[in-house]
């Protein structure tokens, strides 16, 4: 068997790290063809070297001939800019594309694999989120493949039947069931959530991920997104997905079937094994994780979303019904609040508040192009950045 060529975008964070530990584990299978990362040169070098990348990106840096000659020196090139990410995305010789970059930022370069038919293990959900219907669409029109590697879509797909494509209803689904860990805040009172510092919200009791995602793992904006990331991969409709607290992360997703059955799939809560899912698919191969010991964990809780408490799955379903540029301005207003909390400027209550007043001041389009798609993203930057400078004067 020929081995599988990978470029893999965002291979300096936590998913994509992830990717390369499970790469590791099968040089027979995989080979690297490309890396691209936002401004880590010298992991993106490290990683190079070791995985023998034909090229590396990145993204954020202006363009230096002596960092290429560096690069070059370990036979690898180094490539430069947006329209590089689409180039290693959509090259001849690659086969699979590991969509891991975070945010808005990886929407083009997975829309680029989607039109050249690539099979895509998809991480980043917001592509899903901002643009649905078009990533979708040029999956469906160009025979791509997209593999949830986000570990809830990833369990969902594991517990359905592979003809689900047809319809839910067809496959006698009843309900998706989403579970939630509820992050590391589930139990605090809501005044005690002024004084939370971006450390405090990046520590999951969990998972170890990139400090954007564990933000909005505290808020639950992250289930909020996989809501709707949910209903465009399995073309379901929001009444058809409900969202379960299970604090120990050990279910990562089940499916409630017509007859009464509940299909899930458990493991320990450690991104490389949808990650290998993805990779091998339909196969399955060693992750390197540890195995589950359920006598070990002995108990498993369940409990319903407080949705006073976490108002952004209330927000999630009244987007998803709004349908349009809905989601995008959704997902533009909760980029720019975390990065304002991260970066001191507001504090971790205020977050889904500024999301849900932006929503409240913007006007839904029908999302016809990526075009569409881009303006109202920067637009709703521009407008939440303003909101976030008027609370504070
Ligand atoms: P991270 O912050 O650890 O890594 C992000 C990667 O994207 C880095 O390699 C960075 O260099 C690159 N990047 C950032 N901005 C960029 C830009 N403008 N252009 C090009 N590259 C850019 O994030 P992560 O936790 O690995 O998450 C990546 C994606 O996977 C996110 O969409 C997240 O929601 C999703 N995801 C992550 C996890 C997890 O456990 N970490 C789980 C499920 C889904
Ligand atoms: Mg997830």
């Amino acid at each position: 068997m020929p081995k599988q060529l990978i470029t893999i975008l965002g291979s300096t964070g936590s998913i994509g790290c992830s990717t390369l530990q499970v790469i590791a584990l099968h040089p027979d299978k995989y080979q690297v063809f490309a890396l691209a990362a936002y401004s880590n040169t010298e992991l993106l070098l490290e990683q190079s070297m070791a995985f023998k990348a034909r090229y590396a990106v990145l993204v954020g840096a202006i363009p230096n001939s002596e960092l290429q000659q560096r690069f070059k020196s370990h036979g690898v090139e180094l490539l430069f800019g947006l329209s590089a990410l689409d180039d290693v995305a959509q090259h001849e010789s690659v086969d699979t594309v590991m969509a891991a970059i975070v945010g808005v930022a990886g929407l083009q370069s997975t829309l680029a694999a989607a039109r050249c038919g690539k099979r895509i293990l998809l991480a980043n959900k917001e592509s899903l989120v901002v643009s649905g219907k078009l990533l979708m669409d040029a999956v469906k029109e160009n025979h791509a493949t997209l593999l949830p590697v986000d570990s809830e879509h990833n369990a969902i797909f594991q517990s359905l039947p592979v003809y689900h494509q047809q319809g839910l209803d067809q496959a006698g689904v009843k309900k998706i069931i989403l579970t939630a860990s509820g992050g590391p805040f589930l139990h605090k009172k809501p005044h005690e959530l002024a004084d939370i510092t971006p450390e405090q919200a990046c520590k999951h009791p969990n998972w170890s991920m990139g400090r954007k995602i564990s933000v909005d793992s505290a808020t639950m904006m992250n289930k909020a997104l996989e809501l709707i990331e949910a209903c465009w991969l399995f073309n379901a409709s929001p009444s058809q997905v409900d969202i379960l607290i299970h604090p120990q992360s050990i279910i990562h997703s089940m499916v409630t079937y017509k007859d009464g059955s509940v299909m899930a799939q458990l493991g320990c809560p450690d991104m490389r094994t949808p990650i290998a899912y993805a990779l091998a698919y339909p196969e399955r191969i060693d992750s390197g994780v540890e195995m589950l010991d359920l006598a070990k964990i002995g108990t498993l809780q369940f409990e319903q979303v407080n949705l006073e408490r976490f108002p952004a799955i209330r927000l999630a379903y009244e987007v998803v019904k709004a349908g349009g540029t809905a989601s995008t301005i959704f997902n533009a207003a909760n980029e720019v609040a975390v990065e304002n909390f991260l970066d001191g400027h507001i504090p971790f209550n205020q977050i889904t508040q500024i999301i849900e007043t932006v929503l409240n001041q913007s006007a839904i389009e029908s999302v016809e192009s990526l075009e569409t798609v881009l303006n109202v993203d920067r637009q709703t930057r521009m407008i939440t950045q303003q909101i976030i400078k008027k609370s504070k004067v």
